[in-house]
């Protein structure tokens, strides 16, 4: 009995096929560029070298297609038939207000996810085009959909009301989701794990930094707030997007530079970040890492930024929960750069009631597996968690299966 995960974006299809029990992976890959010449299909099984094939696929039904043929392929598949699969668990970014946990699919959940394309018109669309390509394909195998804004459901209103007309929140739903939370449910379960602490005894902060950002405030096992908000546009600087900006400046520029709010939105969301403070023509980390250290002053100060809101942020989740045991760092930057978590700690080290220290030789220690960073002295224990977005899937599909089948 397999379970596969499926996460289908506006561009690409990606995939894990999991093993009964639903903790070994037996395949996984993409389908990426879908639509376009350059369409290509990365695949690595259990068996045999992985493939990296340029491959005709214009719709999410293809790649499932592609995918499933690939899976049941006689040499190098992981299963003999599509029946073995007996769930699909589905990655959809907005459940909103009525879909706070991970649910078995029907009909109805399909039209609530429906109703949230227009909170999510990115993400849901292609999420839900994912779910009906499986639905035809996997026909046997039960669907779960999966939610990024889920994990956030417990956060409080006063945290998720915005100070606008109360009706813009009543009629039109505008208010603080949070998103990322199926990564910030599963560092901060594994922190709680590594620590042999059980996370109800825990005031965490974790941050996912990797090309979006996001902060968020666990006490005893739930999110009490989170830096992203209406949007993922919201709170920290990322790789192309502004995060934290007085609404003001953006009624500013678009009536100064006559821009529409697609102007405003694509300037927000894909030219701001580190991609324009940086100025080195890219939004990767790395480069604007090595930019700095080669002298470059507007990657330094670019830098700056980054890692300031961070420290300002662990400030204010820290002052929500009424201290500090934990602060995880995960995902492409939070994993890999010692150099960010450097910067984001320095000065913490006297922070009354939440004293951060990290210790030089660990931080730098590279590591794929979960680790301690911090120094003796230091009050609260600071971990690099990689995260494992596909496998907390897996186990919330399996849970839900076992609930709906009990
Ligand atoms: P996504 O949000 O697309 O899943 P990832 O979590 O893979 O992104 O993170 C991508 C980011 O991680 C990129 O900005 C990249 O620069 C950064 N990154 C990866 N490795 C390193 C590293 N060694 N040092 C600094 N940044 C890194």
């Amino acid at each position: 009995m397999a379970i596969l995960v499926i996460n289908a974006g506006s561009s690409s299809v990606k995939f894990t096929l999991f093993g009964p029990g639903g903790e070994i992976v037996l395949a996984s890959g993409i389908v990426e560029r879908i639509g376009t010449d350059g369409t290509r299909f990365k695949y690595r099984s259990r068996e045999g070298a992985p493939s990296d094939d340029l491959v005709q696929v214009s719709s999410a039904d293809e790649a499932v297609g592609t995918i499933l043929a690939a899976l049941t392929h006689q040499r190098h598949g992981a299963i003999e038939h599509i029946t073995e699969i007996a769930a699909v668990g589905h990655r959809v970014v907005h459940g909103g207000e009525s879909l706070t946990h991970p649910t078995v699919i029907d009909a109805r959940v399909k039209s609530i996810i429906s109703e949230y394309c227009r909170l999510a018109p990115l993400h849901n669309p292609p999420n839900l085009a994912g779910i009906e390509a499986s639905e035809r394909q996997i026909p046997a195998a039960v669907q779960v959909a999966v939610f990024d804004t889920a994990f956030h459901a417990t956060i409080p209103r006063h945290a998720f009301l915005y100070a606008v007309p109360l009706h813009f929140y009543t009629e039109d739903r505008v208010r603080r989701y949070g998103f990322h939370g199926i990564s910030h449910q599963y560092v901060s379960d594994e922190a709680a794990r590594f620590l042999q602490v059980p996370v109800e005894n825990l005031r965490i902060i974790t941050c996912h930094l990797g090309n979006g950002c996001s902060m968020t405030a666990v006490k005893d096992g739930c999110s009490i707030d989170t830096s992203m908000g209406f949007t993922p546009l919201e709170g920290l600087v990322m790789g192309t997007r502004c995060g934290d900006l007085d609404p003001a400046a953006v009624l500013h520029l678009m009536e100064h530079h006559r821009l529409s709010p697609a102007a405003m939105s694509e300037l927000l969301n894909k030219r701001s970040g580190l991609l324009a403070l940086a100025g080195v023509g890219s939004n990767d980390m790395r480069d604007v890492i090595a930019a700095a250290e080669g002298g470059d002053s507007r990657a330094s100060v670019a830098l700056d930024v980054f890692c300031y809101r961070i420290r300002k942020y662990i400030g204010a989740f820290a002052a929500a929960m009424g201290g500090l045991d934990v602060l995880v760092f995960t995902a492409g930057i939070g994993e890999n750069s010692p150099e960010v978590r450097r910067r984001v700690c320095t000065g913490l080290e006297e922070a009354d009631g939440f004293a951060i220290v990290l210790d030089a030789q660990r931080n730098t220690f590279a590591s794929h597996q979960s680790r301690a960073i911090q120094a003796e002295s230091s009050r609260v224990k600071v971990l690099v968690v990689p995260t494992n977005e596909e496998l907390e899937i897996a186990r919330e599909t399996l849970r839900t299966l076992s609930g709906a089948l009990s």
